[in-house]
């Protein structure tokens, strides 16, 4: 009835004004937690899946607000339309690059994965400022010579879709330095082949989704089995990320899978944690 669409129409201003105010809101916190320096960055252990040891971890941004985790799949997009994202990940990647440099000192040989937004791309003004970016970093560490072959840049398709030339032109400029460049959440976007083909990266990472769905049948795992494949055979690294279950660790040790993500090893862990783990590590 009309009163009842009334109603409806009613209801949905109502949760719209909540949600714009809670944007708000959230967005002038995020600020404040930026400029005193609140959030923390968490880390998930990722194992070889051959010798089962950490060989490498993501590095995840956690905010705690007023004794509660806001989780990140609710911040970062409020940070990425403020812009707020590109001061964010930039103390990420210090944060990240300090503790590479601690577990250099540890001997420990781990690399760090660090998630990069498109909005930090945006333009090419970005961008540029984006590879500066590592120049004032190692100066704010006070390194001359950081251990670029243990940092991994985790970039996503929407990033490939945008630009061509002077992108290619930026990734092959942080590989030079020796980063590596991993295409994350694969095949959750508007994915092409064709980008493992023309975009410099080294490593592709098979979504959460996709390990989901290959409990669901055949046609699901035939589907991974090819990606794996052809990453396989375009020399690409393959990480499984969202492993939950013995039957997808299976799966993927029979792909030939190289590097598992999941709860079924780790979750993500404080820094002390962190250590803990690398140093029993250590010890074998
Ligand atoms: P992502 O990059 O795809 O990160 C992987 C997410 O999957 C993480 O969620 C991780 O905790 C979760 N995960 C890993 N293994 C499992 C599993 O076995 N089971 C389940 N249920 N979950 C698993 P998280 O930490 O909540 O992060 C969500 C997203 O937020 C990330 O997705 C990434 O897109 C974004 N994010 C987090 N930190 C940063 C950051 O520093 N910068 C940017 N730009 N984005 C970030
Ligand atoms: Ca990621
Ligand atoms: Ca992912
Ligand atoms: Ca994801």
């Amino acid at each position: 009835s009309k009163a009842n669409g009334r109603n409806r129409y009613h209801f949905f201003t109502e949760q719209m004004q909540l949600n714009a105010e809670r944007i708000a809101s959230l967005h002038n916190q995020l600020k404040q937690a930026l400029d005193q320096q609140t959030f923390e960055l968490y880390y998930q252990p990722i194992v070889n899946a051959t010798t089962g040891l950490i060989v490498r971890a993501e590095v995840l941004l956690r905010w705690q607000h007023d004794g509660q985790f806001i989780p990140p799949d609710e911040f970062i997009p409020i940070a990425e339309n403020s812009g707020l994202i590109v001061d964010i990940g930039r103390d990420v990647r210090l944060g990240a690059m300090q503790t590479i440099l601690e577990m250099q000192a540890h001997n420990w040989p781990i690399n760090l994965s660090v998630n990069v937004s498109t909005f930090e791309f945006w333009s090419h003004e970005l961008q540029d400022a984006f590879v500066d970016s590592f120049a004032a970093i190692t100066e704010q560490l006070e390194v001359t010579d950081f251990p670029y072959d243990r940092l991994t840049l985790e970039i996503t398709e929407s990033l490939l879709m945008k630009q061509h030339t002077h992108l290619i032109d930026v990734l092959n400029g942080l590989r030079i330095k020796g980063i590596k460049i991993s295409l994350d959440d694969f095949g959750t976007g508007y994915s092409s082949l064709s980008y493992l083909a023309n975009f410099p990266i080294d490593q592709i990472k098979i979504d959460k989704s996709f390990i989901d769905r290959l409990d669901e049948g055949k046609r699901h795992e035939a589907l991974v089995e090819a990606i794996v494949r052809l990453s396989h055979a375009l020399d690409l690294t393959v990480t499984a990320e969202g492993v939950e279950t013995e039957s997808q660790l299976k799966f993927v040790m029979s792909n030939h899978i190289q590097e598992i993500q999941g709860y079924l090893f780790y979750k993500p862990m404080p820094k002390a944690a962190f250590f803990a783990l690398l140093a029993k590590q250590a010890e074998l």
